[in-house]
């Protein structure tokens, strides 16, 4: 009777162990700090994205991350954080050049290969996101992080929704945020163009930004609820755009439809749904 009970004692504290490290295995976050590069990847890779496809070619840097198209000459989708550290004192490089680490034998966009489109080399993660030093700044301007964008879309539309962006973030917000663009021709300063440099560089149709902002705080994705902001537009790559990007607010799940993609994959299914069938209805200023 007593044996009995030792074992039965014993296969309890199996049992009891056997869960708690299967529970580890799903917990989505690590017990240690996240890294920098892990940080801008923190609501899930869209896409897939990884070393095998060419046309969906993931590249993570410490100051953002993003699937890459090698026959586009563009990112699909780029994935940064921005927060109070980010936002320091060091000036715009406007060091625009190519990016080093595309693999061997790639046609690699250069500073030069816009000039004289009509279109901007359009950030994605934006300059002033990332001031907190030389360095991280300088990184926002290699040509994997742009795409040609109007003019007009770049400079009024596009700039007001990424100072708003960083306001947020000096009102004690921190904002997740995902840029993305899709299909071929736009209308730039010279008019419609499907390619530029030569037929290398795609010029996408549409643009696309999703934002999700918390306050300030630690252990983001578990303070994620149905309750959470999420600002989500897709807009027309054009110069005659209008620059309210409140006027082109829509929900994720469109977005999703329109790229085949999965967003805020790392946020559980059902949080996750009801954020994703929302649209923005807060203020755009
Ligand atoms: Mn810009
Ligand atoms: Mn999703």
């Amino acid at each position: 009777m007593k044996l009995f009970t030792r074992s039965t004692r014993y296969l309890s504290i199996l049992v009891l162990s056997l869960l708690v490290f299967s529970c580890e295995d799903t917990e989505v976050t690590p017990d240690r700090p996240l890294t920098l590069e892990e940080e801008q990847l923190l609501l899930g890779n869209p896409s897939q994205a990884s070393d095998t496809d060419a046309n969906n070619y993931l590249i993570t840097r410490p100051q953002y991350a993003l699937s890459y198209s090698r026959d586009r000459g563009t990112p699909n989708w780029v994935s940064w954080h921005v927060e109070q550290k980010w936002l320091g004192q060091a000036n715009r490089q406007d060091d625009f050049r190519t990016d080093p680490t595309l693999p061997q034998g790639w046609y690699r966009v250069g500073p030069s290969s816009y000039t004289g489109s009509g279109f901007d080399r359009g950030h994605n993660t934006p300059s002033a996101d990332r001031t907190s030093s030389v360095e991280d700044n300088s990184a926002t301007f290699l040509m994997t992080n742009m795409i040609p964008q109007a003019p007009n879309h770049n400079r009024v539309l596009w700039a007001d929704l990424e100072e708003y962006t960083r306001e947020l973030v000096e009102d004690g917000m921190e904002v997740y945020v995902i840029m993305g663009s899709y299909g071929a021709g736009g209308t730039g300063s010279n008019g419609a163009m499907q390619s530029i440099d030569q037929g290398r560089v795609i010029v996408p149709n549409r643009i696309w930004k999703v934002l999700l902002v918390l306050e300030a705080g630690e252990d983001d994705l578990e303070r994620i609820s149905a309750s959470t902001r999420v600002i989500a537009i897709n807009t027309p790559n054009s110069n005659s755009v209008s620059a309210d990007w409140g006027s082109y607010r829509t929900s994720v799940d469109a977005i999703e439809q329109a790229t085949g993609y999965d967003l805020l994959s790392n946020i559980p299914p059902a949080v996750q749904h009801s954020l994703e069938a929302k649209v923005d209805t807060g203020p755009t200023q």
